[in-house]
This record gives C-alpha cells, sequence and structure tokens, in this order.
C-alpha cells in the first residue's frame, strides 16, 4: 500500500479513515481514500489529485458568484460585514488586503465599502475567468496558486476562507502568508473540522468536499500547524456547517436514488439545498453553545 507522509510532522502514521468520492459536483466516478495522521490528527486524501485541477474544479464551480443572490448569502453578507468590521477594528492606518482564493473580489468589495482606509486589494485565484472583473473593481489579480505568488507588498489583513483545505501542503502556504504579513496583520481563516457529528455519521461527509479538500483539521492540528509556522492563534471559533450536512444528505439521498445529482446539476443547484442548508444551519447554531460544530473561524498574527 502506498504510505502518504504528513506534511506537518513528516511521518506516515496514518490510519485509513473512510473512501469517498465527488457526490457533489460528479467531476469524477474515482474513489478517494482518506487517511488521519495518529500523531497529529489531521486526514489527508489519498491519492492528491493535484494534476486533476481542471477536471476536479468544473466550469460551474463558480457559477453561484454569476447567479443571483438568495436570502442564504444575504445573511452570509451581514455575517461577513460584522467580522469584518471586528477585524478592520483591531488594525491601524491605510490597509493593504489580501484574500486568496477571492474570485471577483467580492469580498474585497464589502471590506472597501466598510471603510475608506483599505487602500490596496489583492485577489489570488486559479480562477481566470474572474480575473477581468475582479481587475474591474479595482483589485489586483495573481491567477495561479498562492504558493506561486510573488510579492514585494507586505499586508495588513489576509483572507484564506475555505483555501487552506485546498492545498498540498497547507504548512508552506501559511509559512508564506507570515512572510508577507505586517506586523500589526491579522490573517482570517475559515476551514472544517472534521472532528464534529456529521463528519462522523455521514460516510461520504460533505466537508471531505472529495476530491477537492486535500487535508481537513481538527482544532488541534490547526494549532499545532499555526504554531509550526510561526503565527499565533488569537481567537477559534466554531461556526455552522450548514451547506456539509445539505451536501451530506443529498449524497446519501443520491446513494438511495431518491434524488438526481449529477455534473449538469451539482448538489449546490439542486432545490433542496437551501432548505437542507436553512435546516441545519438551525440546528448547527442552536447546538453551538454545547458542541464543535464542522466549520472553525481562526485569526492569526504573527508571533
Ligand atoms: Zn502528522
Amino acid at each position: 500500500m502506498h504510505q502518504p507522509v504528513c506534511f506537518l510532522c513528516g511521518k506516515t502514521d496514518f490510519v485509513y479513515h473512510s473512501t469517498s468520492t465527488d457526490i457533489e459536483y460528479h467531476t469524477t466516478k474515482d474513489n478517494y481514500d482518506f487517511y488521519e495522521c495518529q500523531n497529529c490528527k489531521l486526514l489527508r486524501i489519498d491519492p492528491i489529485p493535484v494534476d486533476k485541477l481542471s477536471i476536479i474544479y468544473p466550469s460551474n464551480y463558480y457559477s453561484f458568484l454569476k447567479n443571483k443572490k438568495t436570502i442564504v448569502d444575504s445573511i452570509k453578507e451581514w455575517m461577513d460585514k460584522r467580522l469584518f468590521t471586528n477585524v478592520l477594528g483591531k488594525l491601524k492606518g491605510d490597509l493593504k488586503v489580501l484574500d486568496v482564493g477571492g474570485g471577483s473580489g467580492w469580498l474585497l468589495n464589502v471590506m472597501k465599502s466598510l471603510t475608506d482606509r483599505v487602500k490596496f486589494t489583492q485577489v489570488v485565484d486559479l480562477d481566470a475567468d474572474a480575473e477581468k472583473l475582479a481587475r474591474e473593481n479595482g483589485h489586483e489579480y495573481f491567477c495561479g496558486k498562492i504558493e506561486d505568488f510573488k510579492t514585494n507588498q507586505k499586508f495588513d489583513f489576509v483572507l484564506l476562507l475555505n483555501l487552506i483545505e485546498h492545498v498540498e501542503n497547507p504548512l508552506a502556504v501559511l509559512q508564506g502568508i507570515e512572510s508577507v504579513l505586517t506586523d500589526q496583520g491579522l490573517v482570517l481563516i475559515k476551514t472544517p473540522n472534521y472532528d464534529s457529528f456529521d463528519a462522523r455519521i455521514f460516510n461520504s461527509w460533505g466537508g471531505l468536499h472529495c476530491p477537492r479538500h486535500w487535508v481537513l483539521f481538527t482544532e488541534q492540528s490547526f494549532r499545532k500547524t499555526a504554531e509550526k509556522a510561526n503565527l499565533r492563534v488569537e481567537s477559534l471559533t466554531y461556526t455552522q456547517g450548514a451547506p456539509f450536512w445539505a451536501v451530506s444528505i443529498l449524497g446519501w439521498l443520491q446513494k438511495k436514488k431518491l434524488v438526481n445529482v449529477n455534473a449538469q446539476r451539482p448538489a449546490i443547484q439542486h432545490p433542496l439545498f437551501p432548505v437542507l442548508a436553512g435546516l441545519f444551519a438551525g440546528f448547527d447554531l442552536l447546538r453551538k453553545p454545547f458542541a464543535k460544530t464542522s466549520q472553525m473561524f481562526i485569526i492569526l498574527r504573527k508571533k
């Protein structure tokens, strides 16, 4: 059996965790195995489909950006605004902001609408179609992987929202981010937590986002990674994982042949998706005071 090496501890103490496939976008019929490092408590996919990016990120992957805003999007935007206002309040003077995986830069637009102190904005994203719109909105754009992004700029605020789990070596990415951070700089990260109820009950858990999530963390392994990248965890909170519930349940119903999710109509576009997402957003918010839900919000700063 091929034994993956852990990017964090460098060892091969992995045990089999689960097998999944793309239940969300149906870009492939291949099965992928997930292994857990016994030292670090992190999951990694095997094999890593590093040469299949154009297949596993289909052209409709970003389509939610072009569609009309739903009520869920509006609530999300309101919550993002509250979070950004909070973080921006901790930063002084004129600000440079980097959004990794930021697409057309719509979150940077939200941020600019909150304060005129944001003077320079940079997007790093794989999506070539988003570049034109991002530049029209006044953002600098690097089309490529964060690992390949070179800059002379230093940033006061870096967004890595649902990004760090998409890369092969999250430690190297965090080390790179640390090197472009100003002394007051903050990094806001959102990433799944697989030490959660929904992750345990579904064999094909939506949070695996198979095969696009290559590394998944728990609080413990995320803290260890940040520490090793010379970053300090300023705060770590849990938030609702409604989309993971919705994808997991649609995947389960699909297996029972009760719904039809396919490449033309991915899970996110199924009519049941917003219903399930709404229900489970409520469920997660209710249990949040007592349980670790399946998404983490983390704020980091230089040590
Ligand atoms: Zn490890």
